[in-house]
Formats: C-alpha cells, structure tokens, sequence
C-alpha cells in the first residue's frame, strides 16, 4: 500500500486523493464542477498529481487566457480556479458505525 499524505497538496497524485470527488470551484464567475476521482485516474492515470486537473478546469474558464474566443482583458483576468476540499482535514476511512466511539462536548449533564 502506498503512503498517504495526512494533509493532500496540488502536487498530491490521484492515487493518494482522500476524496471520492474532486470538486473545482472558481470565484470570479460563480463556476463549478465535480469529477469522481475514479473517472479521472482512468482517463489521465492515476499517477498524475491534483493540479493537473486542476489546470484543465482552468483552461476551460471563461477567464482563462488560453480561450481564444474571448477577447483579451485590459489587467489579464485570470481563473482563480481551486479545489475545495484541499486544507480540509481528510474524510475518515470507516464508516461511522466502525469508528471508536468520540466524547461530544455539551452531551447529557451528570445529575
Ligand atoms: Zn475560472
């Protein structure tokens, strides 16, 4: 088994995503889209890093330099195309009914 990076990065490969989803947002013009990590190892390998999706996503913004269509912007408006879940902690590896169980704070009161 290949070692999985505790916090992911662009330069983290398809192999070690944690997520069963890549989600791509972009702020400039309210833009997203969700590919399933699967689909995505098997059309680009799964040793490619996150960012190279990432940048394909970019490519097809509306403000991305590289789409010929649109003409050039004054100040070069650029995609700020991300991945949503990267900085998140990694979702846990069992289901809850096998996780150990977890102390909630504010739970019931001792009389
Ligand atoms: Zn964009």
């Amino acid at each position: 088994m290949a070692d999985v990076e505790i916090r992911p990065s662009y330069a983290t490969q398809l192999l070690n995503w944690p997520w069963v989803l890549i989600r791509f947002r972009c702020d400039h013009r309210p833009r997203r889209g969700d590919a399933k990590l699967a689909a995505c190892a098997a059309r680009y390998g799964e040793f490619i890093t996150i960012g190279e999706p990432l940048q394909i996503f970019r490519r097809s913004c509306p403000n991305s330099p590289e789409m010929r269509q649109r003409r050039q912007q004054k100040y070069g408006l650029k995609c700020t195309g991300y991945l949503a879940d990267l900085g998140a902690p990694p979702p846990p590896n069992l289901p809850p009914t096998m996780a150990a169980w977890t102390v909630i704070d504010g739970g019931k009161k001792q009389a």
